[in-house]
């Protein structure tokens, strides 16, 4: 990692950047639904047999996942590795084709539009992925990164016009016209990022799938890679779907939080009151290595016993039973479907109010 030409932190030339913890993500999330997805799924076949081309099992990579981002709003979807976070967000995208399922956003199915159709429909929704080291070409010049969305849409009059928009993007994002020239080599992850962030708000998307995004920067850089996407929502409105590991991250910017386990949505609740009383064991498990902000407030670590099976072989039932600190007969026979409780969350427990794990 080259740190770095110009600095990780450029003066920004509007007020974007704050100090780390001066503000949260979570919050009254905005109304207005943008995003609707229902009973998503995504098997991989595995081949096998003397050819290579036999069915011999299936990855249940993610199975019916539902729900909705509301315009202006975070929702964060959080899980272990591998847990299908990322297969979720890629499909929203059309990047990854899902097996069943649908996909409405802005009132259009996704998953019934022709490539052409699709195309024309990516510009509202973009994606910024977690690698700034890989997903930006390390040939192209700054300029014709970020100016890459406004070439594929045609969205400007004039050479002088499509340098003066990536000039504004730059600036979005904490970077300037002396940048314009330089390749992705030159930079550090967290400007590379900004970079990646600035080509993906380019075309003035309504919906950001964003992918671990600071997940592969220092942990000294990530908040600002974060303050800057919550002020590029405040200004443009934009909503994220924000996949991530780190709980503490997520608490900085979700408004929502879904919580996925093994392939399935397992909680689903505003990001404050999942932190004070997550209800599903896993959420619980998860939250409890988390540090308390309030020193007063000490959390029992909560150690699951085992490793997540691997998504070829799902357990029956509830697909947490073989870790879950209080699975009865019922969890490992039938499937907890996620059900709205009363305050307003969803869950996906035979005894999510029953058995309430204090932390
Ligand atoms: Fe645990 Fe049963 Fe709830 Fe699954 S359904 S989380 S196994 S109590």
């Amino acid at each position: 990692m080259r740190e770095d030409v110009a600095g990780d932190v450029p003066p920004p030339p509007t007020p974007l950047s704050r100090g780390e913890g001066e503000r949260s993500g979570c919050g009254t999330p905005p109304s207005g639904q943008l995003l609707q997805v229902r009973g998503l799924t995504k098997h991989f076949l595995i081949t096998g047999g003397p050819a290579g081309v036999r069915t011999i099992g299936q990855v249940r990579a993610v199975e019916d996942v539902s729900f909705g981002v509301a315009a202006g709003e975070t929702l964060a979807l959080v899980g272990e590795s591998g847990c299908g976070k990322s297969t979720t967000g890629r499909m929203l995208l059309r990047l990854t084709e899902p097996t069943s399922g649908s996909v409405q956003f802005a009132g259009e199915d996704l998953l019934a539009l022709s490539h052409r159709a699709l195309q024309r429909r990516r510009r509202q929704m973009q994606i910024v992925s977690q690698d700034p080291y890989a997903s930006l070409s390390p040939r192209q010049a700054v300029e014709d990164i970020v100016a890459e969305p406004l070439d594929v849409y045609r969205l400007y009059a004039s050479r002088a016009a499509r340098r003066e928009r990536v000039v504004e993007l730059l600036r979005l994002v904490g970077l300037d016209a002396s940048h314009l020239r330089r390749r992705p080599f030159e930079f550090s992850g967290g400007q590379r990022q900004r970079i990646a962030i600035a080509r993906a708000i380019a075309p003035e998307p309504r919906m950001i799938v964003a992918d671990e995004p600071v997940s592969a920067l220092d942990v000294s850089i990530r908040s600002q890679v974060v303050n800057l996407m919550q002020d590029l929502q405040e200004r443009l409105g934009v909503a994220y779907l924000f996949i991530s590991h780190d709980l503490a991250v997520v608490r900085h910017i979700a408004h929502r939080i879904a919580v996925m386990y093994l392939g399935r949505l397992v909680e689903l609740a505003e990001c404050d009151a999942l932190f004070d009383a997550p209800h599903h064991p896993y959420t619980q498990a998860l939250l409890s290595a988390v540090p308390a902000p309030d020193p007063e407030r000490k959390r029992t670590r909560i150690i699951l016993r085992g490793d997540v099976p691997s998504p070829a072989r799902v357990p029956s039932g509830c697909h947490f039973h073989p870790r879950c600190p209080i699975a009865q007969q019922i969890c490992r026979e039938s499937i907890p479907p996620l059900r709205q409780q009363p305050d307003g969350r969803s869950v996906a427990c035979h005894f999510a109010t029953a058995f309430p794990i204090p932390v």
